[in-house]
């Protein structure tokens, strides 16, 4: 059995609601509650949801760019959310984030070659100034860039390309893991399909693990290897990519597999649509909170939320249809 790189157990991310002039707090919105999963070397974790699901705080937790209120994160052994500052930023060369907006998360005052050198020198990486620049260099080809464009500025490129800046920034100081968040969302289709061969590639090249978190199902189809379905901060569904695809059973996968476009047109099916917006997550609904918008619901759904249940192996269900 392989060993896990990253083991992330029973995770949750608060925040705390303010109200009223002495700004006292009033609750929590629940934003990840209660997260679980692990990643081996080479493998990608695909986290799908509507928007407001939690699975960008569920990246940015792991990485404690935002600070998890409890659970445990665990990188080869060491338990990553009681880090001290240094302790972290050495951590943090092993795990990487890209973001959906590279044009945002890019300093537009710095060249691309600057921004790059800037990723080596903060994780030391190079001896010096000029075997910093060769590593960019090389890094700009790697990632399908002209490196005699090393000296321009991030508006000069195309979102796909500041895109492939985005990635070579992550991949510059060697991670083993990169946290992907909605890296092509932003994208025209044409052009998100390069982008994920590229994300292929590094993960061949270099063994990365990836956490790959989209809206769309379509998107981390081809690239994951077992996929985490969330609502509301939980995961709902989690089984093997093949699993899920061959036998979605919670109502809200089988919601958004509806939407997933056949590859063959003249194969029909019925389309799911899911009744009104994700409820806001300051007050969610009580008993399984996907109750408002579930065509199955029964009465216990309103009152008792529903455990995991491994319906088969290594394919969990959080649905009382399977109580
Ligand atoms: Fe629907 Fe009930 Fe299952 Fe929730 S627990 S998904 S409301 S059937």
């Amino acid at each position: 059995m392989s060993t896990a790189l990253l083991k992330v157990t029973d995770l949750k991310t608060y925040f705390p609601i303010n109200n009223g002039i002495l700004k006292k707090s009033t609750g929590f919105v629940k934003a990840v509650d209660g997260i679980s999963f692990s990643l081996t070397k080479g493998e990608t974790l695909g986290l799908v949801g509507e928007s407001g699901c939690g699975k960008s705080t569920t990246g940015r937790s792991i990485l404690r760019l935002i600070e998890p209120t409890s659970g445990s994160v665990k990188y080869k052994g060491v338990e990553v959310t009681t880090l001290k500052k240094n302790d972290l930023r050495k951590i943090r060369k092993n795990m990487q984030i890209v973001f959906q907006d590279p044009y945002a998360s890019l300093n537009p005052r710095l060249t691309i070659g600057s921004i790059l050198e800037e990723a080596l020198s903060t994780h030391r990486i190079g001896n010096h100034s000029k075997e910093r620049k060769e590593i960019v260099m090389d890094l700009l080809e790697k990632v399908g860039l002209n490196s005699k464009l090393v000296d321009r500025y991030p508006h000069e490129f195309s979102g796909g390309q500041r895109q492939r800046i985005g990635i070579a920034r992550a991949v510059a100081v060697n991670p083993s893991i990169i946290i992907a968040d909605e890296p092509v969302s932003a994208l025209d289709v044409s052009i998100q399909a390069q982008i994920l061969n590229l994300f292929q590639d590094f993960q061949d090249k270099m063994g990365l693990a990836y956490i790959f978190i989209a809206h769309d199902l379509s998107v981390v189809k081809h690239i994951s290897d077992k996929i985490g379905v969330m609502y509301l901060g939980r995961i709902v569904e989690f089984a093997s990519k093949d699993e899920l695809f061959n036998h979605p059973s919670h109502p809200y996968t089988n919601a958004l597999m509806s939407s997933v476009p056949v590859p063959n047109p003249t194969l029909k099916k019925e389309r799911i649509i899911l009744k009104g917006d994700v409820p806001n997550p300051a007050s969610p609904p009580s008993g399984c909170t996907f109750h408002t918008r579930c065509h199955a619901c029964m009465d216990i759904c309103k009152t008792v939320q529903p455990k995991g249940i491994e319906i088969s192996p290594g394919h969990i269900v959080a649905c009382h249809l399977y109580n």
